[in-house]
């Protein structure tokens, strides 16, 4: 969900709105004005107009400080936090990384609804002060009332069990608390939230076949339904992809071609291709089957340069340093140390350190380690991935090293 509009940063984090949005406070604005507020309150002072824009300006201030709940949150916690844009069906934040463990996860979701139910209980409470002191006899009472019954649904309505939703992400948390799966949990969560789809679709239906209103419940619905679908395939394949290095799902790019190529020229050729400038340097990557998406007629005309990614934008991970004793690690590589690394261990050491070292490495056994190390199995696991090319040739200087770096991988997760 792209915005069409930004608006700017809220502590930092940048706000946007999708077109659809304006749409749905035209209708909103429509609807209160034209019957549910004379409805609510048919003889007071003031403009129904007036009343029903303060009333939308408010409702979707409130969603945005639901995501800014979120965002925040996240933030506080070490997650990346992309952006919030408010949208047709309320709003969404775009968080760049995943919470690293249940109670992250627990905290960011929760922290939405319990906003949004907050502020129904000041909406309320604000609701009563004006009846009673502040501004009796106007629209103010009957805008505040109506603010807090929305955000009163809408929070209940977010901590429904299932994904996409606020209580589906709560769900995720408890199991993978529970079960220790990550994955498992959001897949458990995606189909919970299918069903709830499904039966608010159903419901829907049925109510509108009755002749009740109930278009914008039956559209919720559909959404919850194709989301949690697109949640549970997304969960699957990174379940695919946890703890599996970046070359075994990697294609190789094994043509390349000068940018300035016509289609017609390069032919019907569904690989893809590193496209290259005048001087030979890289300059985009082909995508595959991106040929066949330009018509014949124009295939003479139309160069690879219009059709490719530039290098800047191909998503990339930067190699780690294969001497994990950097900390985060430091791009190098594959399999290599990085400057800082190699300058470390090339340092003379004072014998009492190397002492200490060669014991730390011969007390490490990897497969009956103790019960810290055995806690630590997935850290050992990426720790033995980063030395592979060391253990190709063990050479008894190398193996030495080798182990040193498993057990200072070991001792790291316990920190
Ligand atoms: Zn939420």
């Amino acid at each position: 969900m792209r915005p069409t509009f930004r608006l700017g940063r809220i502590a930092g984090i940048e706000v946007g709105i999708h077109w659809s949005l304006l749409v749905i406070g035209v209708l909103l604005v429509g609807s209160l004005a034209g019957g549910q507020f004379p409805g609510m309150a048919p003889h007071v002072h003031g403009s129904y107009l007036a009343a029903a824009v303060l009333a939308v300006f408010l409702f979707f201030g409130s969603i945005l400080a639901h995501e800014l709940a979120h965002s925040i949150v996240a933030r506080r916690q070490g997650q990346q936090v992309e952006g919030i844009t408010l949208w047709l069906m309320g709003g969404v934040s775009k968080l760049g990384t995943e919470p690293t463990n249940a109670n992250d996860e627990l905290r960011v979701a929760i922290a939405g609804p319990a906003t949004t139910l907050a502020l129904a209980a000041v909406f309320a409470v604000a609701a009563v002060a004006f009846d009673a002191v502040v501004a009796p006899g106007t629209l103010l009472p009957t805008v505040a009332w109506w603010l807090a019954l929305v955000n009163l649904i809408l929070g209940v309505f977010n901590l429904l069990p299932g994904a996409p939703l606020d209580g589906g992400r709560v769900v995720t948390a408890l199991l993978w608390k529970h079960n220790g799966d990550h994955r498992r949990a959001q897949i458990s969560a995606a189909r919970a939230g299918r069903a709830l789809g499904a039966l608010l679709v159903a419901g829907s239906l049925a109510l509108l076949l009755s002749g009740y209103d109930a278009f914008f419940t039956a559209l919720v619905g559909f959404f919850v339904l194709s989301s949690s679908r697109q949640e549970e395939s997304s969960a699957r394949l990174l379940r695919t992809l946890d703890n599996r290095p970046v070359r075994e799902v990697m294609r190789p790019v094994v043509q390349s071609a000068p940018d300035w190529t016509t289609v017609a020229a390069f032919g019907p050729n569904p690989e893809p291709a590193v496209l290259h400038g005048w001087d030979g340097t890289p300059t985009a990557l082909l995508p595959p089957n991106a040929v066949f998406a330009v018509p014949p007629e124009a295939r003479e005309q139309v160069q690879l340069r219009s059709l490719g990614v530039p290098l800047d934008q191909v998503p990339a991970r930067r190699s780690r340093c294969a001497g994990h004793r950097c900390g985060r690690g430091r791009a190098a590589g594959r399999g290599r140390e990085c400057r800082r690394q190699r300058g470390r261990r090339l340092r003379p050491r004072r014998a009492q350190d190397r002492g200490e070292r060669r014991s730390r490495a011969r007390s490490f056994n990897p497969v009956a380690g103790s019960s810290r190390a055995r806690r630590s199995a997935h850290r050992r696991r990426r720790a033995g991935s980063r030395t592979a090319t060391l253990a190709r040739r063990p050479t008894p200087g190398r193996l030495l090293r080798l182990r040193s770096r498993r057990s200072s991988a070991a001792g790291r997760s316990l920190h």
